[in-house]
């Protein structure tokens, strides 16, 4: 191969930063090899012998491919495997989940997170059942007007459901296509971000074009692109020696494959503190429901408050709270975890009372309960230390 002129290099560095890329005007794109055509083939083939067996891919119901989609945002394909069998077994049809009680779907979601999307879910069989007669509607406008329902995810259904030439664009897919086609303007910013779809688009329709007898072409495509991001095309250490597309690759041919997707200035993370109390009585703990519109609603939790002081007062607040005095309290165990751009430190205090405090709202819940209800996730760490803490006492 020719040597090639390397537009990421700055200087006597290899690499150029991700800045520096951004604000060169002479990067242009190099695709005359990079065409539909020539990639499409390239990556239906690599998907076919490589392609992982997941359990949503061994069926066209566009009922379970929603269901795995849903809990594939903001979730590892890893962790979902259980979630998405439980699901299926539990709720198999879109009638059964329009029909769940909010109790049972929070319970079969609890440790996804992000619950606003198991409501939308729910929402969106309803309107199914309302509006198309409990059958999937195959159209993509009648997809995306659904609940929880974006292009991304329409796009996602439309061609590994019904093998329609429906792009879709996510992370993985947004940083296969900057790199494959040299792209370093941030692809947050619209002009380039409808750039990345029309390139999608252009390659699920070139698929479309090919009738295959063994592959529904737009579905293996458009999977391709994210299987070849979740593990050829990764953030950090891409394999791309062992990429089916490299040949075609415009950030391989100029060594600036780390460098791209440029996505500007990170948002600094805000720290935020709580103190939570675990209060026993007679061997049971007072747990309480969060409320409705706000984050985790309608998940269980132990009483918690959020503190200015990184190391409270306990026995102070939490007497300023319930209007009683502890017979005992200690710290019990701190649960660090992200929610968005928060990264929260939740300092747990066992409480034992003398007395049952008059004033409560919530339930008393024996350990073997527990599991009755959902919990947020960082509560349900506590629940568990709740649990062996009662065991030690013994
Ligand atoms: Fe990604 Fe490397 Fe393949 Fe290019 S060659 S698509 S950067 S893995």
């Amino acid at each position: 191969m020719p040597p090639m002129k390397n537009l990421c290099s700055s200087g006597g560095s290899s690499v150029a930063s991700p800045h520096e890329i951004a604000v060169r005007t002479d990067l242009k794109l190099n695709i005359r090899n990079s065409k539909p055509q020539k990639l499409v083939p390239l990556l239906l083939d690599w998907f076919a012998a490589h392609a992982r067996d997941l359990p949503w891919r061994r069926t066209r119901d566009p009922y379970a491919i929603w269901v795995s989609e849903i809990m594939l945002q903001q979730t590892q394909v890893k962790a979902v495997i259980p979630f998405w069998e439980r699901w299926m077994h539990e709720l198999p049809t879109i009638a059964a989940t329009a029909k769940a009680p909010s109790a049972k779907i929070h319970k079969l979601w609890e440790g996804l997170g992000y619950y606003t999307r198991v409501r939308n879910l729910q929402k969106a069989a309803l309107v199914i059942l309302e509006k198309h007669g409990g059958k999937f509607p195959e159209r993509f406008e009648d997809v995306l007007a659904l609940p929880g329902i974006g292009r991304y995810t329409a796009g996602a259904i439309g061609s590994i459901a019904f093998n329609q030439p429906t792009p879709i664009l996510d992370g993985n897919v947004i940083r296969v296509l900057t790199r494959l086609f040299g792209i370093a303007e941030n692809p947050k910013e619209k002009k380039t971000n409808t750039r990345l779809w029309e390139l999608a688009e252009k390659l699920v329709r070139q698929a479309f074009s090919i009738k295959h007898p063994a592959w529904p072409a737009c579905s293996h495509l458009n999977q391709s692109l994210m299987e070849l991001g979740a593990l050829v095309c990764t953030p950090r250490n891409p394999q791309c020696l062992i990429c089916p597309v490299k040949k075609l690759c415009g950030a391989f041919k100029e060594n600036c494959v780390e460098a791209l997707p440029y996505l500007g200035k990170r948002e600094t993370a805000t720290a935020r503190h709580f103190t939570a109390f675990i209060i026993e009585y007679k061997d049971k703990f007072l747990v309480r429901q969060r409320p409705a519109g706000v984050v985790n609603a309608l998940l269980w939790e132990f009483p918690n408050v959020e503190v200015t002081d990184t190391k409270p007062d306990a026995a102070t607040t939490f007497q300023k709270l319930y209007g009683v005095k502890p017979k005992i309290i200690q710290p019990l165990c701190t649960v660090k975890h992200s929610i968005t751009r928060y990264r929260i430190t939740l300092g747990a205090f066992s409480v034992s009372l003398a007395k049952r405090p008059a004033k409560k709202t919530g339930r008393w819940l024996a350990p073997k309960e527990f599991d009755s209800l959902a919990f947020a996730s960082a509560h349900k760490k506590l629940a568990s230390a709740a649990a062996k803490s009662i065991l030690s006492d013994r």
